[in-house]
């Protein structure tokens, strides 16, 4: 039975938006809405969907940058948005994220040595010396050599950047590490270096990850399971083969229909992933107006999240009796 390391309930995140000068009235985006989601010791868990579905702003929640509209997060058994000062303090250090972009997410005035050892000086742990030699350790771990402890961040490559920004999420020994777009800035031929690097460390440190993507490719490669995001919902959970050998939800079939794939699989109906999103303000299915399946219950109530057996949930009033196109 997996250990739950991380455990989300009925969480919403909810902005306010104004209409602007000449409109008075003000609109409701739910960023997050309502997810219920585990994340398993040591396992990755791949969180995918379009840019605008939610996922950064609930690695946001998850960090507590943001609060929570309602809902909580359990980091082992408890409600990260219940901690004291203290108790927050001992979950950042438990709890790391890697940033999409290496080139904005590093001081330039700092060396490489000093951004990876910053978090032990932030939470004063070990002396200069040792700080040094942890920092060191870790960067070898990453492919980073020591001479180039002292360089700074412009004299790096951006795949460089990125292993010096995995290096300083690792310094502190986290648990979870969540991994925000972490390749999604560097060229195809560096990606598949710094996820094969990511794959071995979690190995190395006993890690788990909740691994941010709008690239099913990426996902694909580095997920245990896969959880499928749209307009702030979760449509779809599975584990990896499941989803990619027999997606259910008609928008994880269409994401992955648009997937350019170079392997000989089997002939795919391209389906373009075309229509309005729905408005916050409409019934039914939040999928209805790009959705080539819709029925008319689609229009008059919104399909839960359901469970279909112990590994795989759906939410779509028609799962199951959608054919193989
Ligand atoms: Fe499409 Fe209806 Fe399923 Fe929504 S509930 S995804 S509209 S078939």
């Amino acid at each position: 039975m997996p250990i739950s390391l991380v455990e989300i309930r009925e969480l919403t995140k909810k902005y306010t938006l104004s209409g602007g000068f000449f409109n008075s009235q003000r609109r409701i985006i739910h960023a997050v809405n309502n997810i219920d989601l585990r994340i398993f010791k040591g396992e990755t868990l791949g969180l995918v969907g379009e840019s605008g579905c939610g996922k950064s702003t609930l690695a946001r929640l998850m960090t507590r940058l943001e609060k929570p509209s309602s809902g909580f997060v359990n980091f082992k058994g408890e409600n990260i948005f219940s901690y004291d000062k203290e108790a927050l303090k001992a979950y950042r250090r438990n709890v790391q994220i890697i940033f999409q972009d290496p080139y904005s997410s590093l001081n330039p005035r700092k060396s490489a040595l000093s951004t990876i050892k910053e978090p032990l000086t932030i939470h004063r742990i070990g002396d200069k010396k040792t700080r040094n030699k942890v920092a060191l350790e870790i960067m070898a771990k990453v492919g980073l050599n020591s001479q180039q402890a002292n360089r700074y961040s412009h004299e790096f490559s951006g795949g460089q950047r990125q292993r010096i920004g995995i290096a300083r999420a690792l310094v502190l020994n986290p648990e979870l590490i969540i991994a925000d777009e972490p390749v999604s800035s560097l060229d195809v031929s560096i990606q598949a270096q710094i996820l094969n690097l990511l794959r071995d460390l979690k190995n190395d440190f006993n890690l788990t990850y909740l691994f941010i993507s709008h690239d099913l490719n990426v996902i694909r490669y580095v997920a245990d399971r896969v959880a499928v995001m749209y307009l702030g919902r979760i449509v779809e959970l599975a584990l990896n083969k499941d989803i990619y050998d027999r997606p259910l939800h008609p928008y994880t079939r269409m994401l992955l229909a648009a997937v350019p794939s170079c392997a000989p699989r089997k002939k795919e109906k391209i389906i373009k992933i075309k229509g309005e999103a729905r408005a916050e303000s409409d019934k039914g299915c939040p999928f209805q107006n790009r959705c080539p399946y819709k029925a008319e219950i689609c229009a008059k109530e919104e399909p839960r999240l359901e469970k279909l057996d112990e590994q795989s949930f759906c939410a779509c009033h028609l799962t199951g009796s959608i054919q193989e196109s």
